[in-house]
């Protein structure tokens, strides 16, 4: 019936609708030839940081490198440590192994993939230094209470939102803000499948703190205060500017992606919520969600066969991810057999996540519906 494969993302399909705007601009930065750090990058951190609501959003070059810049702009040092959960990818540990601090993982929650303050509270020793709560598959973390914890201890917090740019999080007192602003420094990605996406490589930094912000400028352009005089050691991090239109064009978009997003969801869940062998995905209810990934949780007698069965329909699927952190032989010499990670290792073997993004049609939908619910008959 359809020779189309149905992929996790159809970057091309996206690129099509708005083809004419992108190459005119793309073309326009050609001919001013500032190709790095030019005009574009300072409009488009301008119009984002108005988007979140937030002082400072300073672009580098993806959003790895925005983790181990924050680190680095909080003074972390050798020895100190971080908690961040296992249930992540693998930027959030590799940076902080990459400055001679030590990652300890924390376990998540089952339900919202995501680490909550009672993971974290437990691993807090006097060379913890800072928490790196992830709000992963686009959905926020707990963060009042995380905020709290880190007050109390006086520990900094990095967000890696490098999934969940647009989400929003309400606080108890009916206070909302995005993801990515409410700790000391939040991180994100413009990797091409990230929901804010450039054409290349991209991520950025945010912060409210105008200091701090100063200091990340810096660090992310060679420590350097101005053009050749450099105060502190930084590294070579900016973004280019064909990427800072094609994102400058896409953020004006990116609500409506995002509502793309929960459409599909609103329709996965409709059919899968009844499916006995099925947990659909649980929505924090402090939280928005933008579905950078939806990602059931499948019976593990299920899970690969199902994945086997989707792949035969044409239909692309993955799992989020098939080795926790904790399990990566690269930190194994930093993880003892005292490591008790239950809901991370239950994940693992039950995660699944389908095909969502801006150009999944109905039919389309229809299809990757039907074939699931034909699995489980
Ligand atoms: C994609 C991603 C990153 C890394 O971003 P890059 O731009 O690929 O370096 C970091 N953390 C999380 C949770 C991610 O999903």
């Amino acid at each position: 019936m359809r020779d189309k494969k149905i992929l996790m993302v159809d970057l091309v399909g996206q690129y099509e609708k708005i083809k004419d705007e992108i190459n005119q601009n793309i073309i326009n930065s050609l001919q001013e030839g500032k190709f790095i750090n030019g005009p574009i990058v300072k409009e488009f951190s301008q119009n984002l940081s108005n988007f979140l609501n937030v002082n400072h959003v300073i672009p580098c070059a993806n959003g790895t490198d925005a983790l181990q810049i924050a680190l680095m702009a909080l003074g972390l040092k050798q020895g100190d440590e971080i908690i961040c959960p296992s249930w992540s990818y693998i930027s959030t540990a590799e940076t902080a192994i990459l400055l001679g601090i030590k990652p300890v993982f924390c376990d998540v929650d089952r339900n919202t993939f995501n680490m909550s303050a009672e993971n974290v509270e437990k691993l807090i020793n006097n060379k913890t230094k800072a928490i790196i709560p992830v709000h992963l598959y686009g959905q926020s973390c707990d963060m009042e209470p995380i905020l709290k914890l880190a007050l109390k201890h006086k520990l900094k917090v990095i967000e890696d939102n490098a999934q969940s740019i647009g989400s929003e999080y309400t606080f108890s007192n009916g206070d909302k803000k995005h993801t990515g602003t409410m700790g000391d420094i939040g991180t994100t990605s413009f990797y091409p499948t990230k929901n804010l996406g450039a054409y290349g490589d991209g991520g950025a930094v945010f912060t409210n703190d105008d200091k701090l912000a100063k200091k990340l400028i810096m660090i992310a352009n060679h420590g350097e205060s101005k053009k050749y005089h450099h105060k502190i050691i930084g590294c070579n991090s900016r973004l280019d500017s064909i990427q800072a239109e094609v994102l400058n064009i896409k953020l004006k978009y990116l609500s409506d992606y995002n509502k793309a997003r929960n459409q599909i969801a609103e329709n996965y869940n409709k059919a899968f919520s009844s499916v006995e062998k099925l947990h659909i995905p649980v929505l924090n209810n402090n939280s928005t969600h933008v579905y950078h990934q939806y990602t059931l949780r499948v019976h593990p007698l299920y899970r690969d066969p199902l994945r086997l069965y989707l792949k035969a329909k044409g239909i692309d699927n993955r799992i989020y991810y098939p080795i926790p952190l904790h399990k990566q032989k690269v930190f194994s010499k930093i993880v003892d057999s005292t490591y008790n990670l239950p809901n991370t290792n239950l994940l693992s073997a039950t995660c699944l996540s389908l095909p969502i993004h801006t150009e999944v049609e109905n039919s389309f939908q229809k299809y990757i519906i039907d074939n699931v619910l034909n699995f489980f008959k």
